[in-house]
């Protein structure tokens, strides 16, 4: 897969270009990332990017004529590619767009800053409007940086059977069940409630696991994020599960109570 960026800041795709994941998927040569800076398309001595916007008001607006300079040099090394501003307007970034954006041959993504960019250039070059959520950051880096990340861990590939996505957050409509390592007990204080793995983690049955698993799953994301249990069907075993562990919480904090 192919990402050309529109950024002022190349520099900050060193965070995932330079480290971990992301950058062992370049390695691999899984994709490509190219950063292309608008300032590179300007004429004057100060290299503009962006002026005062019109009808007064605070904050300045990214001129169209180098973006779409930028923008016409990305879709010529990236052919096909749909361009996508990073915004607070846009759509938001959920797995299922991940997923859909992981199919794309390559990607176009515009990063702005200031109070934004001129619309015509929008309207005319862009196709598409991505959020990250209902806040507002300095700039369209680190949400393009988001996206990307979110986007390459999907490519085959990308993670080992070690950290496989499969069981992630979201992928099945569920919150990630509760995850534990050594050592077995923990000796400082601050944990004395909480100092012990839970005991089928040791047992070495694999279908009984997978089932507290599971379970822990549907209970955080009932506790966590009921909207996300609401948009799902369960499947029998799921609603099984979810009705035994939500007894098996009110039990124990009856029994609490009863302490
Ligand atoms: N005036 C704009 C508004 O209120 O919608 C905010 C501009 S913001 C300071 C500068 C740039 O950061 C935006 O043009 C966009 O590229 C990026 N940005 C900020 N928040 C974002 C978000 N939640 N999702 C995606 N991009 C965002």
């Amino acid at each position: 897969m192919r990402f050309d960026v529109i950024s002022l800041f190349p520099e900050m795709f060193d965070a995932i270009t330079k480290h971990g994941i992301t950058s062992r998927a370049i390695d691999k040569k899984i994709y490509v990332l190219n950063v292309i800076n608008p300032r590179d398309f300007t004429q004057d001595n100060h290299k503009t990017v962006d002026d005062r916007p019109y009808g007064g008001g605070p904050g300045m607006v990214m001129l169209a004529e180098p973006l779409s300079q930028a923008i016409n040099a990305a879709k010529a090394l990236n052919v096909d590619a749909k361009v996508m501003h990073l915004s607070p307007r846009g759509k938001p970034l959920t797995h299922e767009k991940v997923m859909q954006l992981s199919q794309q041959q390559g990607l176009i993504l515009l990063a702005s800053r200031y109070e934004g960019v001129d619309e015509r250039l929008l309207d005319a070059l862009v196709d598409e409007e991505i959020s990250i959520g209902d806040y507002v950051l300095s700039g369209g880096e680190l949400p393009a940086m988001a996206l990307i990340d979110a986007v390459v861990r999907q490519l085959p590939g990308v993670l080992g059977d070690a950290d496989s996505a499969i069981e992630d957050s979201f992928v099945n409509g569920l919150l990630d069940y509760s995850h534990f390592t050594r050592p077995e007990v923990l000796t400082r204080p601050e944990f004395d409630e909480n100092k012990s793995v839970p005991e089928v983690l040791l047992s070495g049955n694999h279908a009984k696991i997978r089932e507290w698993r599971l379970k822990q799953s549907l209970l955080l994301t009932r506790a966590k994020r009921p909207d996300l249990l609401a948009a799902r069907s369960l499947t029998k075993e799921e609603a099984r599960l979810l009705q035994e562990g939500i007894k098996e919480q009110e039990q124990a904090s009856l029994q609490l109570k009863g302490t």
